[in-house]
């Protein structure tokens, strides 16, 4: 087993970090208070290559392997997790034409923004990722013709799970982004701050925050890691990129709060960036299945038996 990064894979990572700390991370609160997504940031990623992940280039992608995708979008996430999410011009939705069928009874299609006229509602009011544009669909009579069909007709829900395997895997890895920044911030914090005439970090019950921090991010970075091995060498990778996403994403939220904690009552205000890390983690316990779905996929495998239905 071999857990050294290749050069190519060390150079993206630099690239990301740095861009994330020079471009990403200075704006975060002003766009977190303000709700505004950062249009800017995303046009100046596009020709660093920093978009686009493992997408063959033929699609318009750049064909990254995906611990390299995971490498970047740990490093967007660490600086800012409503940048991992992003504007979109085209639209994945899934019908359902026969529900005699049940699952094979759904079909995948693309819709082009610029060809089928299907409106969007922006979300204002979200917990986290305030300054990423959510928006809910709004499909109004909209006729999508066949060129648009994504894979065979009934074959939607294959589509989806296919879907599901890479969003998961990219939640993962932004979520072991969101739970660095909460151990950068601690250490920096429980460093400087001094209470009976030491720094708080001398003090056992904090360095037990800290320490438990790195334990699990470091966890949830290797259980990534192994997911995108397996993709990259096209193999199943169902539950392990369930395990992953399940535990990167409860992780973060343990590291935003030991965060808040180890910030004590500043933890609380957005002048320090923890509480926006604690917000911005919840959502990974929501999307691309919960936790309580996931839980179901890993349990399905361990004992044959599906218990979500
Ligand atoms: C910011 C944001 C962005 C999103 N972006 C997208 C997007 O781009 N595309 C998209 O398709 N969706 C998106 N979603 C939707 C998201 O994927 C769903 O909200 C999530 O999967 C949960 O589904 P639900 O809201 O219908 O909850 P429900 O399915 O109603 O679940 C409610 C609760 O019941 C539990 N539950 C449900 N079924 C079972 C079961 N069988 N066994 C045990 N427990 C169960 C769930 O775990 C949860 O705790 C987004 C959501 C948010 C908040």
């Amino acid at each position: 087993m071999d857990f050294d990064l290749t050069p190519e894979q060390q150079s993206i990572r630099k690239l990301a970090k740095d861009f994330a700390d020079k471009e990403i991370a200075p704006g975060a609160r002003e766009r977190d208070r303000g709700e505004t997504f950062p249009k800017d940031v995303l046009r100046k990623m596009a020709p660093l290559g920093l978009l686009g992940g493992p997408v063959p280039e033929k699609y318009g992608g750049i064909g990254l392997d995906y611990v390299s995708h995971a490498l970047v979008t740990e490093e967007v996430g660490r600086a800012d997790s409503s940048v991992n999410g992003s504007v979109s011009k085209l639209a994945l939705v899934f019908a359902q034409g026969d529900p005699a069928k049940e699952a094979k009874g759904i079909t995948a299609f693309v819709l082009e923004r610029d060809r089928q006229s299907y409106g969007s509602q922006a979300l204002h009011g979200k917990l986290g990722l305030r300054s990423s544009d959510s928006s809910e669909l709004i499909l109004d009579d909209v006729r999508v013709p066949d060129a648009n069909r994504l894979g065979e007709i009934g074959d939607g829900f294959k589509v989806a799970m296919t879907a599901l395997d890479s969003g998961r895997y990219s939640v993962a890895a932004g979520a072991v982004g969101v739970a660095q920044a909460c151990i950068d911030a601690s250490v920096q914090y429980a460093t400087t701050r001094k209470t009976f005439g030491k720094p708080i970090a001398g003090h056992q019950l904090v360095q037990e925050l800290i320490a438990d921090m790195v334990v699990e991010t470091e966890a949830a970075r290797l259980l990534v890691w192994r997911a995108g091995d397996l993709k990259d060498k096209g193999r199943p990778n169902t539950r392990e990129t369930s395990i992953a996403k399940l535990y990167a994403s409860e992780a973060a939220q343990r590291a935003a709060d030991n965060a808040i904690q180890i910030h004590g009552g500043y933890g609380f205000s957005d002048e320090f960036p923890v509480e926006r890390y604690w917000r911005d983690a919840r959502v990974n316990r929501l999307y691309e299945g919960t936790t309580q779905i996931q839980k179901l996929i890993i349990g399905r495998f361990a004992t044959g038996i599906d218990a979500i239905a």
